[in-house]
């Protein structure tokens, strides 16, 4: 079961009047995160990370023991058995899992390293979608983060934006925000666009109508100020 609470925020001038939900995908690094959260306070909305949501399943797949990669149907007995808490706060998104906070443990390179094979397994899927789309529904502005957003979890999105970036940019800001050599990450970022984009479940692709945006050379302002520019709401 997956609980959530709403952000801070009131209706100011310039803030979309009704009902908004903003979908944003695209590859580990082409940041999707730090863009969502801006626009979400710029819209005075909230903020849902799906990735933590698959990473914090990944996280108790991992303390119970279960092979990632060797029985999806253990896997997914895990997954549908945890309550998941995400506070879809764009100051403060937390996660936690059966009452434990799991922000700094899913952002590790275990976590990291499991996580694709374990958002590949149709049944976790089905049960972290339902969840988030229940969190959409009782939203009133929201900003979604993820891979399959715009084309799965909310077709009927406001906006829909697939953010890209070159891979050695991708690369060098990961290796900005964790410490860590870009030729490491690049190679890690690789297996993961690879896995996401070629599983058969619900794979990283860009949707049709999504607006296509490589933010390679642009700063975070600029992208954000493009994408709050193209709210028609
Ligand atoms: O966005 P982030 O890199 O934290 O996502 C971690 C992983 O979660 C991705 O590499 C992908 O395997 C999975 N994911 C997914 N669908 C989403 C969001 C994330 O499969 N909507």
């Amino acid at each position: 079961m997956t609980q959530h609470d709403a952000a801070p925020g009131s209706s100011q001038p310039g803030h979309p009047a009704r009902r908004c939900v903003i979908a944003i995908d695209g590859p580990s690094g082409s940041g999707k995160s730090t863009v969502s959260r801006r626009v979400a306070k710029a819209i005075s909305g909230q903020y849902l990370d799906t990735g933590a949501m698959y990473r914090a399943a990944t996280w108790a797949v991992l303390r119970d023991g279960i092979d990632p990669t060797g029985d999806p149907a253990a896997v997914a007995a895990v997954v549908s058995g945890i309550e998941l808490t995400i506070v879809a706060d764009p100051d403060q998104p937390t996660v936690t899992v059966d009452g434990i906070s799991v922000d700094g443990p899913i952002r590790g390179p275990e976590v990291t390293s499991a996580v694709s094979a374990v958002s590949a397994v149709v049944a976790v899927r089905k049960t972290l979608v339902a969840q988030q789309r229940a969190i959409i529904v009782a939203a009133e502005r929201i900003v979604v983060e993820g891979r399959d957003i715009a084309r799965v979890v909310a077709p009927d999105a406001d906006l829909k934006v697939y953010l890209t970036a070159s891979a050695a940019e991708r690369a060098r800001r990961r290796s900005v925000e964790i410490s860590v050599d870009p030729g490491a990450i690049e190679a890690d970022l690789a297996r993961r666009d690879r896995l996401d984009s070629t599983r058969a479940a619900d794979p990283l692709r860009q949707a049709e109508d999504a607006v296509v945006l490589d933010t390679t050379d642009l700063g975070i302002d600029e992208v954000v100020a493009r994408l709050v520019g193209m709210l028609h709401v």
